[in-house]
């Protein structure tokens, strides 16, 4: 009997599918691949531009390091030595019109450090006597989920939820606090509190003293000439079968095999596996005839977008030392957030400049998308003259809008997924859904969910 090959379709480009094919290659996975992007280009959200000598990221910039995946993963491609870390420097928060200085020791906002967050001006005195009932207070009791601003503000108080942890969360996930699902985004402080009974207390506790006389590192990495450089290695290293401009329509079951019908083509592909990697709301289009994938509508995005903008150095004045600032919830700005980037990526920008980059569009200000580029420069550029000079129009800029790029993991999302991924499972096998709207949003977190697919896959 002859044994035919397996064959292994994934749909989509971008990080994760990038990863699938990468890995079920290096793990020798006795299959045929063929990944299949719907752009006539891969990386998905990850897009760099090269222009006049800077380095412009449309979408992440970098990763965590902390989140190792990531940095294995660049080592096996073999582009270690084009690792960029970030430059130390403040982070400030933008509140009553002014910029205050991260506390020193705030781990996603907490306290750990007691005098500097009492020194903070940041808060009142009301503020942060709030914050120190998490020290006395009875832990939560979470049955199945609760809300990430609902743990926090119970424990820390409305001040210090609304003017520090929600802009460093909303950085992330570009959602609201209070929607937010605690157990898909943030388990460990759930942990943290069952443990030690006071988060503060319990960070103080878990989180590594900085060694003495040691250097303090920036925890972001990204590699020389940007994200594109991690998609062009990608791209030197996958041999199997790429299809750029082809996009998948419906996939569609027969006996144990599944077709997947492609855009303007009239022969299906065949294949045993299925890896779906495209956004939650394409995979639920393609699965529409399984009523149960209706679940993925669920899942609601955020759309956000982002403003580079590049300046002669003379042009921007009164820039604080630091790498740049979020805004706290509740205040008037239309910005979110805002990266100096040519002080926390220096690499990124020519001698002599500077480079901005602002984002807009949050839950309740998404419209900000549908006005001009203009408009949408000449709203960023009155939000920060507000708190820094701007003395001459940007040489360049560069406007990215993210259309439902933000899936929102809101409460009860991992009890949701199980659900689906059973049904999955049961009805569909050797179909896998991954990608950020899943078990994670950060570059790291997609990498996990392919390698864990892949090794899946290679048991089978
Ligand atoms: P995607 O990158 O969306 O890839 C899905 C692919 O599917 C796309 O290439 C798409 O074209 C393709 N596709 C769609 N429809 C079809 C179809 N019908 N057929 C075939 N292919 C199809 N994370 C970090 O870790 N660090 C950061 O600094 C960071 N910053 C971010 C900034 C922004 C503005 C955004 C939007 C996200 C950011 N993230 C960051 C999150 C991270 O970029 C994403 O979670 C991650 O890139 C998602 O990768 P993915 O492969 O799952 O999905």
């Amino acid at each position: 009997m002859t044994h035919k090959r397996k064959q292994i379709a994934i749909i989509g480009g971008g990080i994760t599918g990038l990863t699938a094919a990468y890995y079920l290659q290096k793990n020798e996975v006795d299959a045929d691949i063929t990944l299949i992007e719907k752009e006539d280009h891969l990386g998905g959200k990850i897009m760099t531009v090269e222009r006049d000598g800077f380095t412009i990221e449309r979408g992440p910039d970098s990763f965590l390091e902390r989140k190792t995946t990531a940095k294995h993963l660049v080592e096996d491609l073999g582009l270690d030595d084009q690792l960029i870390r970030s430059a130390t420097g403040k982070a400030f928060i933008l509140s009553q019109d002014q910029l205050h200085p991260m506390p020193q020791g705030a781990v996603m906002g907490i306290p750990t450090k007691l005098a500097p967050f009492f020194s903070s001006t940041l808060f009142t005195f009301k503020g942060k006597l709030d914050a120190l009932k998490d020290y006395t207070m009875a832990k939560t009791e979470v049955e199945d989920d609760i809300s990430v601003g609902h743990f926090f503000r119970r424990r820390l108080g409305d001040e210090v939820v609304d003017r520090l942890i929600h802009p460093l969360i909303s950085g992330i996930y570009a959602g609201d606090i209070d929607k937010l699902s605690l157990k898909a985004t943030f388990p460990h402080f759930l942990e943290t509190e069952k443990k030690h009974g006071s988060l503060i207390r319990g960070l103080q506790k878990s989180t590594p003293k900085k060694q003495t006389g040691g250097q303090k590192q920036g925890m972001f990495l990204t590699l020389d000439g940007g994200l594109k450089t991690l998609v062009d290695g990608f791209i030197d290293a996958v041999t199997c079968e790429v299809l750029t401009s082809t996009g998948v329509s419906q996939v569609e079951k027969q006996n144990d095999r599944y077709l997947l019908h492609i855009n303007g083509q009239e022969e299906p592909l065949e294949a045993d596996y299925v890896i779906a990697t495209t956004p939650h709301h394409v995979t639920q289009q393609m699965f529409s005839q399984h009523e149960f994938m209706q679940e993925l509508s669920e899942t609601k995005n955020t759309s956000v977008a982002n403003v580079a903008m590049a300046f002669d150095e003379d042009a921007v004045k009164n820039l604080p030392d630091g790498t740049g600032f979020v805004v706290s919830r509740k205040e008037d700005y239309r910005i979110t957030a805002c990266t100096w980037t040519h002080k926390k990526w220096p690499h990124t920008t020519p001698e002599g400049s500077v480079l901005l980059r602002a984002y807009v569009g949050k839950p309740g200000d998404e419209e900000v998308l549908e006005l001009s580029d203009d408009e949408i420069s000449k709203i960023v550029i009155n939000d920060l003259k507000r708190i820094m000079t701007i003395e001459k129009e940007p040489k360049f800029k560069v406007i990215t809008r993210w259309y439902d790029a933000m899936p929102q993991y809101t409460v009860g999302h991992l009890q949701r997924l199980e659900k689906l991924e059973e049904k999955v499972n049961e009805q569909l096998p050797g179909v896998y859904l991954i990608g950020n709207a899943y078990r994670g949003v950060g570059l790291p977190d997609c990498m996990d969910q392919a390698i864990r697919v892949v090794e899946e896959i290679a048991e089978n």
